[in-house]
């Protein structure tokens, strides 16, 4: 196994669908890609989350290993893929033994959410494609919401929502995070928290190279809330169950403090009218070891690079050099054309392989983009360039830790070995 699959074995949940009763036997843990909560009344079940749509049958299957009765609730904790698709079994047994559909509860935005995806489906899969290409589940359109359970109790603004089910009260509460559409539940008899992915027991997915927007400050103080509940457990998004009070005060409260820290000191630097570079490069010196090294901040998926970009353009625009050259640019195949115009390409290839032989990759890719993008289709430069980028990007990949990082370096290297194929073709 992998350094990466260790690390993620937690991540996907150890042994895909571990399932766990726990407070005394009233919940129901069931580890998938993400987890699924579960809560037994007199009157019914109550779920939270369903997990990815190739998961539903076995999710449904663990769910009716725990309790053959009725769902009356479904709680979507948000609407990522990997919590919302999996419901075709539950709706299916509903209609077949003549039962009241389960209620759906959501929060406004993710109606809005759900049709944003609908717009924009093809680029989704693309994005997943590259994103997750190393899981190779993301192939089909089994990820799409184009069919997905439509909410029928909606929760608006920021207002708390409470039901009643058997004898038992459930808390719903809003806060902006991962997503702006995010629900987490307690449930106060058995002081259990269910929190989607605003808890996944690593670094927050926050800044995901990929994805849109995402709110360090409203995350933190969502935390913070969650811990006033103090807790006896927690089911987080992804990971395993917390079943330690002083487990969850321990993971909320150091959650909540990176994410105060990236935000305020991305905000601090903004105010001191430094741009990005600088900042970026700042924010990486003074990370904190405690952060670096801590159990429940491990850079699996999401990572502290990645947050300060999140923040510094949650407040600024997408000006972010201070540069003028950078506001109406030409191509950069045209620049890189001028560069090797002033040197011969043998010159950027051999320091370019320096570079490579000094273990400066990150400026050795720099060096060869040159090379690649100035290069023409024919020339014997442009095979080399290409076989030490993908040489490099492969050894980058080795070292990241976030899954998302190592999708990326790895998908690039293999788009970039197809262009290899077809140079040697012509
Ligand atoms: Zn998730």
């Amino acid at each position: 196994m992998s350094k990466i699959e260790k690390g993620l074995e937690g991540f996907f949940g150890r042994g895909k669908f571990e399932r766990k009763p726990f407070a005394d036997g009233l919940c129901y843990f069931i580890g998938a890609f993400g987890n699924v909560g579960v809560v037994k009344t007199d009157e019914g079940l109550v779920l939270f989350d369903l997990a990815l749509r190739l998961f539903g049958p076995q999710v449904f299957k663990a769910v009716r290993e725990f309790s053959d009765k009725q769902v009356k609730y479904i709680i979507l904790s948000h609407g990522h893929f990997d919590h919302c698709l999996g419901y075709a079994p539950f709706i299916e047994e509903a209609k077949r033994n003549g039962w009241e559909m389960p209620q759906v509860i959501a929060h406004e935005n993710l109606v809005k959410r759900f049709a944003k995806y609908r717009m924009l489906d093809a680029h989704q899969m693309w994005t997943y494609k590259q994103q997750f290409a190393s899981v190779g589940v993301m192939q089909s359109d089994s990820e799409s919401v184009q069919s997905a359970l439509e909410p029928t109790i909606i929760i608006h603004g920021n207002e708390k929502y409470e039901f009643k089910l058997g004898n038992y009260i459930f808390e719903l509460y809003h806060d902006k995070g991962e997503t702006d559409d995010s629900i987490w539940m307690y449930f106060p008899a058995k002081k259990v928290l269910f929190t989607g992915d605003l808890m996944i027991s690593t670094y927050p997915n926050i800044g995901s190279p990929f994805r849109v927007q995402r709110y360090a400050k409203d995350w933190a103080l969502a935390m913070e809330k969650m811990l006033e509940k103090k807790a006896e457990y927690l089911v987080p998004g992804h990971g395993f169950l917390f079943e330690q009070k002083e487990d969850i005060r321990e993971a909320l409260s150091i959650t909540a403090e990176a994410l105060h820290f990236v935000h305020d000191e991305v905000v601090k630097r903004l105010n001191e009218g430094k741009w990005f570079e600088e900042t970026y490069h700042e924010m990486l010196d003074i990370y904190p070891e405690k952060f670096k090294n801590h159990k429940y901040l491990r850079p699996l998926y999401g990572e502290y690079r990645f947050a300060i970009h999140d923040v510094y353009r949650l407040y600024h625009g997408w000006y972010d050099t201070g540069n003028p050259t950078d506001l109406f640019p030409v191509k950069s195949e045209e620049i890189a054309k001028e560069l090797l115009k002033i040197t011969d390409q043998a010159n950027f290839f051999n320091r370019a392989k320096q570079l490579y032989e000094e273990e400066k990759f990150q400026l050795a890719l720099h060096l060869l983009d040159v090379l690649i993008k100035g290069s023409d289709e024919n020339s014997a430069d442009l095979v080399v360039a290409y076989k030490l980028k993908i040489k490099i990007l492969k050894i980058l990949a080795k070292e990241e830790m976030s899954f998302i990082a190592q999708n990326i370096l790895i998908t690039s290297a293999n788009q970039l070995k197809d262009k290899l194929k077809e140079l040697r073709k012509t």
